[in-house]
């Protein structure tokens, strides 16, 4: 199977997933998640009109970032290292991984000296891994609340990384308190605060989550097979 090939068959599984729950197409951005893959696998997918690709390393997002056309839409969905913020701010379209209000201020003092807007997602950590980054459920209100506040950012949502499951349908709890989360924040109107984005959904549980709301799947291997962290 080419990348195209394993493209559309995804894009076809979102489209069923859609129809399942009785949403729009348009309401799901299906994200390519290309780090660690190749210019040449992204830009096989072009012709597709795709544009959303998602990366997890701040050196590889702006590299390809950097050699391909401008009108691709970079998605930040890795953990994000004060530091690095100043070379992604006005290269990614979002940033979905904030999960420290150091970070949100790190990323708006970077944003205002780039004289630039941007949008980012509160990554939530709802089934309380350790081994994953992300704020607790109970600590997410008061981070879109403080993150809100700092200029020249705009807080779209939340995004979560679910566990790994053999079966999709264990995580569908972990997409729906998220979700419950997102309408419960949404619903107390807090200035500069939108909650309509939810980034959630992988390769092994992306139609779970449409069906639970997702706005954004993030999908890599379904779409670009398995990473070889080895030769990267
Ligand atoms: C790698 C990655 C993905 C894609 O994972 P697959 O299982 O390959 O689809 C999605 N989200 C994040 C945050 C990732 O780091």
């Amino acid at each position: 199977m080419s990348v195209c090939d394993n493209y559309k068959a995804v894009e076809d599984k979102v489209q069923k997933a859609c129809e399942r729950a009785g949403r729009a197409r348009s309401e799901v951005t299906l994200i390519a998640v290309s780090k660690t893959k190749p210019l040449s696998m992204i830009e096989e997918l072009l012709p597709l009109g795709v544009r959303d690709f998602g990366e997890n390393k701040v050196q590889e997002l702006t590299a390809k970032e950097e050699a391909l056309q401008k009108d691709i839409r970079w998605h930040m969905i890795g953990h994000l290292q004060r530091n690095k913020v100043k070379y992604v701010v006005d290269k990614a379209c979002m940033i979905h991984s904030v999960d420290s209000l150091r970070l949100a201020q790190e990323i708006s003092r970077e944003a205002v000296k780039h004289e630039t807007m941007v949008s980012i997602l509160i990554e939530v950590n709802v089934a309380g891994e350790e081994s994953k980054f992300g704020v607790s459920p109970s600590e997410t209100e008061d981070l879109v609340r403080e993150a809100a506040k700092l200029p020249n950012i705009q807080v779209e949502g939340l995004m979560t990384i679910a566990p790994y499951v053999e079966d999709p349908e264990e995580n569908r709890p972990v997409f729906r308190n998220l979700r419950n989360l997102s309408v419960d924040i949404g619903g107390k109107n807090i200035d500069n605060v939108n909650m309509n984005v939810l980034s959630m959904g992988m390769t092994g549980d992306y139609e779970v989550a449409i069906e639970e709301g997702a706005t954004h799947v993030r999908v890599g291997t379904g779409i670009f097979g398995e990473r070889n962290y080895a030769l990267s």
